[in-house]
């Protein structure tokens, strides 16, 4: 295990931050700041595709305009404090923004593919047992420049990114609109669209702003067919059914072509049972959803464990007999708790 520190360029200041912005809301700021507004893209440009954190870089903006947004403007990228490399060659990083909350993102690299998975929020709200963040509790939202960073701060250049870190995207759905705006627009960081994936528990209004306002893929966790079941792991079943998520996925399958999947973290005699089983065959059946079959990471002090790989590896053979597609996910960073559920700004709370 390696530890690296990194000098944090994210001062709390009253500059306005560039970084999550889009080439209209910047030309409108500019605007307000009686700055010529055609710069407004040209600015973008050298924040998403040349990640600069000085404006000094720049060299195609009349010097005059340059020192005007220096005046009023930050570019809203800043490092990550520290990063720890597993064993495995996964990297997880610490950030801090200017108001001071901590969140991580992880580096997985996989052959010719490197995916970073990143936060939306600092800690969580959402309480889901499994959860270390969920135990951290929330701390704040993070903007969509925020969000941005963490992609293109990392000395990694990234092929896939997953929000799927700290947070919940439903509770911050404005800012994980336009970061996913940000993350496969060409003036933006031009991601695929197929290569963006966000993760929900299904908060109904803000799934359904998803699917509408964005081409980004989509994983909801279920963790369990049983709604009642599903209310002990996930306490915003109670509130969002996922029987109701899953209907608006479904929905919106026949209309679009895009990847929807479902995670489900496998808990020993608690949700991978035959009757888990065939319940997630009846649910998953005849329609394009896919599943993610996760093992579960358990805390010190936690009774509960993870299914076995042989009783994955059942569930996926008898899920894809059924015509279902169903991968076995192999957890990554887990000795830096940095897999799935694990994440919990840690170094910055201990
Ligand atoms: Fe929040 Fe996701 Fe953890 Fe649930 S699993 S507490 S939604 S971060």
């Amino acid at each position: 295990m390696q530890f690296n520190i990194f000098m944090s360029v994210n001062k709390t200041t009253d500059l306005i931050p560039i970084a999550g912005n889009d080439p209209e809301s910047l030309a409108m700021i500019f605007r307000d700041h009686d700055i010529d507004p055609r710069y407004a893209q040209r600015l973008l440009y050298w924040i998403y595709k040349r990640n600069i954190t000085s404006f000094t870089e720049i060299n195609d903006i009349p010097k005059k305009i340059v020192s005007a947004i220096e005046g009023t403007f930050v570019t809203g990228l800043f490092e990550p404090l520290t990063s720890v490399l597993s064993d495995d060659g996964s990297i997880k990083y610490l950030f801090r923004n200017a108001n001071g909350l901590a969140y991580e993102a992880v580096y997985m690299p996989e052959g010719k593919r490197s995916t970073v998975c990143v936060s939306v929020q600092s800690g969580c709200r959402m309480g889901c047992r499994f959860c270390a963040t969920g135990k951290y509790g929330w701390k704040g939202n993070l903007t969509a420049g925020e969000i941005i960073n963490q992609v293109v701060s990392i000395p990694h250049k990234i092929t896939h990114v997953v929000l799927m870190g700290m947070g919940e995207a439903g509770d911050n759905i404005d800012e994980v609109i336009k970061a996913c705006r940000i993350l496969t627009a060409q003036w933006g960081l031009a991601v695929g669209r197929a290569k963006v994936t966000v993760s929900t528990v299904g908060i109904l209004p803000s799934l359904r702003r998803l699917l509408e306002e964005t081409d980004c893929n989509i994983t909801l966790s279920l963790h369990s067919p049983f709604a009642e079941e599903r209310k002990k792991v996930i306490p915003a079943e109670t509130r969002w059914p996922f029987a109701s998520a899953l209907a608006m996925m479904k929905e919106f399958q026949l209309k679009k072509l895009r990847r929807f999947t479902v995670a489900y973290v496998m808990l020993s005699g608690i949700n991978d049972t035959g009757r888990h089983l065939d319940e997630l065959i009846r649910l998953l059946k005849g329609n394009r959803v896919r599943i993610n079959l996760l093992p579960y990471h358990p805390f010190e002090g936690d009774e509960n464990r993870s299914t076995s790989y042989k009783n994955m590896m059942e569930f996926k053979h008898a899920l894809v007999s059924s015509g279902i597609e169903a991968t076995v996910r192999r957890s990554r960073g887990k000795d830096i708790d940095a897999a799935c559920g694990m994440l919990a700004a840690v170094s910055v709370t201990e």
